[in-house]
């Protein structure tokens, strides 16, 4: 099938493209078209204007300012696999871009592309989730950052405003003591996660492991499943029993639902048996500093 028709442009300023999606009847930003050209071939999506930004000049780069990584919205997922700047500020969000898809989907998609397009299976938006991340969208009315934990409202639906362009993604880069996992289960290798979790650990001398964790594939966005880490908090090691009563708990506090590729109930076992996988991983990396 081929997409209905629409007008294309591509600009070469964030300012541009914002007033060309304001007077659009129905605009729509390209980035790396991996989810909006299917979308648009199969008329899923019927934009009458496509605005691509590939052009723009300065939406790809990579910095660490005091302490927070920020990488511009066009920055491939490729690179957030493999960028060594990327692997040793964020290493959790490298790991999640590893399991996106294939190297050709990889290749062309976007960190802000699919943070916009708000797949509930989005590895890149579980890890960001769990790293406390926040996005930057310049509009019409100028720029505002958006927390990551507001940022999706349900099925591919997020904060952003349709004449929004998202320029920029932020996490709090690495610090000593912390440790990272991600963990997924997917049909095949390169297909979207039937689940996957997003583990974050740091070690504590006094007050025990602090634990974050988020679900994909949990319902429509990523699931915040920090409060089931609860149970490591006085601990000084992630033992089998503390894992076993986290990922105990994950169970309890999920809600998923069945569909054609999982049932509610295998969902839920993956869930519990990913959190363990992840955090024992996550747990072995804080010993490296
Ligand atoms: C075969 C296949 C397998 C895949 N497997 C996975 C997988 O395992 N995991 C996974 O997470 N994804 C997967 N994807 C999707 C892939 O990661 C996409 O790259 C991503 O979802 C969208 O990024 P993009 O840059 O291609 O965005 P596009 O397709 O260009 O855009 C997607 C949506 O986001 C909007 N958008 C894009 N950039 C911006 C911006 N800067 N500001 C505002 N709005 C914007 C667009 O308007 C559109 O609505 C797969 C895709 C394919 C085709």
């Amino acid at each position: 099938m081929k997409p209905a028709p629409f007008d294309y442009i591509a600009p070469s300023s964030v300012e541009e493209a914002i007033e060309a999606l304001q007077a659009a009847e129905e605009g729509k930003v390209l980035a790396g078209g991996q989810s909006l050209v299917p979308l648009m071939s199969l008329r899923l999506a019927r934009p009458t204007l496509v605005v691509d930004i590939n052009r723009i000049q300065g939406l790809e780069s990579v910095a660490v300012h005091d302490g927070v990584l920020r990488l511009g919205a066009m920055v491939r997922h490729r690179r957030v696999a493999a960028d060594p700047g990327i692997v040793a500020s964020a290493p959790l969000l490298a790991y999640a871009a590893r399991f996106v898809g294939h190297p050709a989907i990889r290749n062309r998609g976007t960190l802000g592309g699919s943070i916009a397009h708000a797949d509930p299976a989005s590895e890149l938006a579980a890890a960001l989730l769990a790293l406390g991340g926040s996005v930057v969208a310049r509009g019409p009315g100028g720029e505002r950052a958006i927390a990551v934990a507001d940022l999706f409202h349900g099925y591919f639906m997020t904060a952003l405003d349709v004449d929004e362009v998202l320029t920029e993604v932020r996490v709090p880069a690495r610090r000593p003591g912390e440790g990272y996992a991600f963990a997924e289960f997917a049909p095949r290798n390169g297909d979207f996660a039937v689940v996957a979790v997003a583990a974050s650990v740091l070690r504590r001398e006094e007050q025990g492991a602090a634990v974050r964790l988020v679900g994909a594939g949990l319902g429509g966005m990523p699931v915040d499943l920090s409060a089931a880490g609860d149970p490591a908090l006085g601990e000084r090691e992630l033992t089998p029993p503390v894992l076993r009563s986290i990922a105990e708990r994950v169970g309890s506090m999920v809600e998923p639902t069945g569909d054609i590729h999982a049932t509610a109930e295998d969902r839920r076992e993956l869930a519990q048996l990913l959190t363990a996988r992840a955090l024992r991983e996550a747990w072995h990396r804080t010993a490296g500093d």
